[in-house]
Protein backbone atom coordinates (compact mmCIF):
# COMPACT_ATOMS: atom_id res chain seq x y z
CA UNK A 1 0.00 0.00 0.00
CA UNK A 2 1.10 3.41 -0.75
CA UNK A 3 -0.16 7.01 0.12
CA UNK A 4 -2.34 8.24 -2.54
CA UNK A 5 -0.52 11.47 -3.75
CA UNK A 6 2.62 9.12 -4.33
CA UNK A 7 0.82 7.15 -6.07
CA UNK A 8 -0.37 9.98 -8.22
CA UNK A 9 3.00 11.56 -8.70
CA UNK A 10 4.52 8.31 -9.91
CA UNK A 11 1.67 7.56 -12.91
CA UNK A 12 3.41 10.75 -13.97
CA UNK A 13 -0.03 12.79 -13.29
CA UNK A 14 1.08 15.79 -11.18
CA UNK A 15 4.16 16.21 -9.04
CA UNK A 16 3.70 15.23 -5.29
CA UNK A 17 2.75 18.52 -4.14
CA UNK A 18 0.31 19.44 -6.72
CA UNK A 19 -1.67 15.83 -6.61
CA UNK A 20 -1.95 16.78 -2.99
CA UNK A 21 -3.63 20.00 -4.19
CA UNK A 22 -5.74 17.51 -6.62
CA UNK A 23 -6.85 15.11 -3.48
CA UNK A 24 -7.41 18.37 -1.22
CA UNK A 25 -10.00 19.98 -3.80
CA UNK A 26 -12.09 16.53 -4.12
CA UNK A 27 -10.61 16.02 -7.73
CA UNK A 28 -9.56 12.13 -6.95
CA UNK A 29 -11.79 8.99 -6.41
CA UNK A 30 -10.53 5.80 -5.31
CA UNK A 31 -13.05 2.85 -5.85
CA UNK A 32 -15.97 5.25 -6.73
CA UNK A 33 -15.62 7.44 -3.38
CA UNK A 34 -13.82 11.13 -3.22
CA UNK A 35 -11.21 10.96 -1.08
CA UNK A 36 -9.72 13.99 0.56
CA UNK A 37 -7.57 13.02 2.98
CA UNK A 38 -4.04 12.99 2.10
CA UNK A 39 -2.44 10.11 3.96
CA UNK A 40 -5.03 7.28 2.52
CA UNK A 41 -3.45 4.29 1.67
CA UNK A 42 -4.15 3.01 -1.82
CA UNK A 43 -2.71 -0.46 -3.53
CA UNK A 44 -1.98 1.04 -6.95
CA UNK A 45 -2.83 -2.05 -9.20
CA UNK A 46 -5.72 -3.05 -7.26
CA UNK A 47 -7.69 0.22 -6.20
CA UNK A 48 -9.58 1.86 -9.11
CA UNK A 49 -8.12 5.45 -8.79
CA UNK A 50 -9.89 8.08 -10.87
CA UNK A 51 -8.64 11.90 -11.56
CA UNK A 52 -11.29 14.22 -12.62
CA UNK A 53 -13.39 10.89 -13.92
CA UNK A 54 -10.53 9.50 -15.55
CA UNK A 55 -8.91 6.22 -14.51
CA UNK A 56 -5.18 6.16 -13.60
CA UNK A 57 -2.84 4.12 -15.29
CA UNK A 58 -1.64 1.32 -12.73
CA UNK A 59 2.39 1.50 -12.96
CA UNK A 60 4.75 3.75 -13.74
CA UNK A 61 5.54 5.57 -17.14
CA UNK A 62 9.08 5.24 -18.60
CA UNK A 63 10.86 8.18 -17.80
CA UNK A 64 13.95 9.59 -19.39
CA UNK A 65 16.66 12.62 -18.23
CA UNK A 66 19.40 14.08 -19.29
CA UNK A 67 21.54 15.74 -16.21
CA UNK A 68 24.46 17.91 -16.49
CA UNK A 69 26.66 16.25 -13.88
CA UNK A 70 28.55 18.27 -12.16
CA UNK A 71 32.10 17.20 -10.55
CA UNK A 72 32.32 16.41 -7.16
CA UNK A 73 29.00 13.65 -7.52
CA UNK A 74 29.65 10.16 -7.60
CA UNK A 75 27.40 8.28 -10.09
CA UNK A 76 25.52 5.62 -7.82
CA UNK A 77 21.70 5.58 -6.69
CA UNK A 78 23.98 5.60 -2.83
CA UNK A 79 27.25 5.61 -1.60
CA UNK A 80 28.53 4.16 1.49
CA UNK A 81 31.29 6.91 2.37
CA UNK A 82 28.34 9.60 2.16
CA UNK A 83 29.35 11.31 -0.65
CA UNK A 84 26.90 13.53 -2.89
CA UNK A 85 25.42 11.34 -5.78
CA UNK A 86 23.84 12.50 -8.90
CA UNK A 87 20.33 11.01 -7.29
CA UNK A 88 20.73 14.32 -5.00
CA UNK A 89 20.63 16.61 -8.23
CA UNK A 90 17.14 14.72 -9.42
CA UNK A 91 15.16 14.52 -6.18
CA UNK A 92 11.94 15.89 -6.99
CA UNK A 93 11.47 12.98 -9.91
CA UNK A 94 8.79 11.06 -8.49
CA UNK A 95 9.84 7.40 -10.46
CA UNK A 96 12.42 5.20 -8.82
CA UNK A 97 14.96 5.97 -11.96
CA UNK A 98 18.84 5.29 -11.81
CA UNK A 99 22.13 6.48 -14.15
CA UNK A 100 22.87 4.73 -17.79
CA UNK A 101 25.98 4.06 -17.44
CA UNK A 102 28.82 5.65 -15.21
CA UNK A 103 30.90 8.88 -15.21
CA UNK A 104 33.62 9.58 -12.86
CA UNK A 105 33.53 11.54 -9.70
CA UNK A 106 35.62 14.64 -11.42
CA UNK A 107 33.79 13.76 -14.64
CA UNK A 108 31.12 16.75 -15.91
CA UNK A 109 28.46 16.27 -18.29
CA UNK A 110 25.82 14.46 -19.86
CA UNK A 111 24.36 11.70 -18.02
CA UNK A 112 21.05 9.57 -18.57
CA UNK A 113 18.44 8.92 -16.10
CA UNK A 114 15.79 6.31 -16.97
CA UNK A 115 13.82 3.30 -15.42
CA UNK A 116 13.87 2.03 -19.02
CA UNK A 117 15.86 -1.11 -18.31
CA UNK A 118 15.58 -2.39 -22.21
CA UNK A 119 17.25 1.48 -23.06
CA UNK A 120 19.70 1.52 -19.92
CA UNK A 121 21.21 -1.74 -21.63
CA UNK A 122 21.18 -1.18 -25.00
CA UNK A 123 22.85 1.97 -24.35
CA UNK A 124 25.75 0.55 -22.18
CA UNK A 125 26.22 -3.03 -23.72
CA UNK A 126 29.27 -3.06 -25.49
CA UNK A 127 28.42 -4.50 -28.57
CA UNK A 128 25.95 -1.82 -29.89
CA UNK A 129 28.95 0.37 -29.76
CA UNK A 130 26.97 3.59 -28.92
CA UNK A 131 29.65 6.43 -29.74
CA UNK A 132 30.31 8.56 -26.60
CA UNK A 133 31.68 12.69 -27.67
CA UNK A 134 34.25 14.14 -24.73
CA UNK A 135 36.19 17.58 -24.39
CA UNK A 136 39.05 16.93 -22.60
CA UNK A 137 41.65 19.48 -20.94
CA UNK A 138 44.44 17.60 -21.15
CA UNK A 139 47.93 19.11 -19.54
CA UNK A 140 50.23 19.94 -22.65
CA UNK A 141 50.65 20.49 -25.91
CA UNK A 142 49.91 16.39 -27.26
CA UNK A 143 51.89 16.46 -30.86
CA UNK A 144 50.44 14.59 -34.21
CA UNK A 145 52.53 11.70 -32.40
CA UNK A 146 50.53 11.02 -29.37
CA UNK A 147 47.17 12.05 -31.19
CA UNK A 148 47.68 9.24 -33.44
CA UNK A 149 48.31 6.66 -30.75
CA UNK A 150 45.02 8.02 -29.70
CA UNK A 151 43.64 7.14 -32.16
CA UNK A 152 44.92 4.05 -33.42
CA UNK A 153 44.57 2.61 -30.02
CA UNK A 154 46.47 2.44 -27.31
CA UNK A 155 47.64 -0.34 -24.77
CA UNK A 156 45.77 0.05 -21.44
CA UNK A 157 46.10 -2.42 -18.29
CA UNK A 158 43.28 -4.30 -19.77
CA UNK A 159 44.00 -4.62 -23.64
CA UNK A 160 44.44 -2.18 -26.42
CA UNK A 161 41.49 0.27 -26.97
CA UNK A 162 39.31 0.68 -30.21
CA UNK A 163 40.25 3.38 -32.71
CA UNK A 164 38.82 6.58 -31.60
CA UNK A 165 38.03 9.92 -32.68
CA UNK A 166 40.06 12.84 -31.52
CA UNK A 167 40.46 16.22 -32.93
CA UNK A 168 42.40 19.11 -31.39
CA UNK A 169 40.10 22.20 -30.56
CA UNK A 170 42.45 24.76 -29.26
CA UNK A 171 45.22 25.13 -26.67
CA UNK A 172 44.50 27.02 -23.24
CA UNK A 173 47.89 28.12 -21.35
CA UNK A 174 49.69 25.12 -21.24
CA UNK A 175 47.36 22.81 -21.87
CA UNK A 176 45.09 21.41 -24.93
CA UNK A 177 41.42 21.04 -25.49
CA UNK A 178 40.61 17.43 -26.98
CA UNK A 179 37.70 15.86 -28.32
CA UNK A 180 37.47 12.50 -28.08
CA UNK A 181 34.82 10.17 -29.76
CA UNK A 182 35.10 6.34 -27.94
CA UNK A 183 32.37 3.37 -28.71
CA UNK A 184 33.56 1.54 -25.52
CA UNK A 185 32.95 2.65 -21.69
CA UNK A 186 36.01 1.13 -19.64
CA UNK A 187 36.03 2.66 -16.41
CA UNK A 188 38.19 5.65 -16.64
CA UNK A 189 39.01 4.80 -20.35
CA UNK A 190 39.90 8.60 -21.21
CA UNK A 191 42.03 9.55 -18.64
CA UNK A 192 44.31 6.11 -18.68
CA UNK A 193 44.37 6.77 -22.66
CA UNK A 194 45.50 10.49 -22.12
CA UNK A 195 47.65 9.26 -19.75
CA UNK A 196 49.09 6.67 -21.29
CA UNK A 197 50.07 8.95 -24.34
CA UNK A 198 51.68 11.69 -21.55
CA UNK A 199 48.90 14.02 -21.36
CA UNK A 200 47.18 13.89 -18.27
CA UNK A 201 43.70 14.94 -18.17
CA UNK A 202 43.26 17.81 -15.87
CA UNK A 203 39.00 18.15 -17.34
CA UNK A 204 36.81 16.09 -18.59
CA UNK A 205 33.24 16.67 -19.96
CA UNK A 206 31.04 14.29 -21.74
CA UNK A 207 28.72 16.34 -24.32
CA UNK A 208 26.69 13.60 -26.15
CA UNK A 209 26.11 9.70 -26.62
CA UNK A 210 25.18 8.95 -30.21
CA UNK A 211 23.20 11.31 -31.31
CA UNK A 212 22.02 13.18 -27.67
CA UNK A 213 23.44 16.42 -27.12
CA UNK A 214 24.15 17.89 -23.67
CA UNK A 215 23.74 21.73 -25.35
CA UNK A 216 23.38 24.53 -23.01
CA UNK A 217 21.85 23.28 -20.07
CA UNK A 218 23.51 24.14 -16.92
CA UNK A 219 25.36 22.28 -14.53
CA UNK A 220 23.62 20.62 -11.78
CA UNK A 221 20.34 21.12 -14.42
CA UNK A 222 18.56 18.32 -15.88
CA UNK A 223 15.57 18.13 -18.53
CA UNK A 224 13.09 15.53 -19.77
CA UNK A 225 14.19 13.89 -23.26
CA UNK A 226 11.86 15.31 -26.13
CA UNK A 227 9.83 11.97 -27.72
CA UNK A 228 11.81 12.98 -31.19
CA UNK A 229 15.17 12.51 -28.80
CA UNK A 230 13.87 9.57 -26.97
CA UNK A 231 13.10 7.98 -30.44
CA UNK A 232 16.63 8.61 -31.90
CA UNK A 233 18.14 6.72 -29.28
CA UNK A 234 16.01 3.44 -29.15
N1 LIG B 1 36.26 8.24 -19.46
C1 LIG B 1 36.80 8.59 -18.28
O1 LIG B 1 38.00 8.51 -18.09
N2 LIG B 1 35.97 9.03 -17.31
C2 LIG B 1 34.63 9.15 -17.48
O2 LIG B 1 33.93 9.57 -16.55
C3 LIG B 1 34.11 8.77 -18.71
C4 LIG B 1 34.95 8.32 -19.70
Amino acid sequence: MERLQKVLAKAGIASRRKSEELIKAGRVKVNGEVVTRLGTKVDPVADKIEVDGKPVPAGEPKIYIMLNKPRGYVTTVSDPQGRNTVMDLVKDVPQRIYPVGRLDYDTEGLLLLTNDGDLAYALTHPRHEVEKTYLALVQGHPGEKALERLRSGVLLEDGWTSPAKVRLLRREKGNTWLEIKIHEGRNRQVRRMCDAVGHRVLRLKRTAVADLYLGNLRVGRYRSLTTKEIRKLK
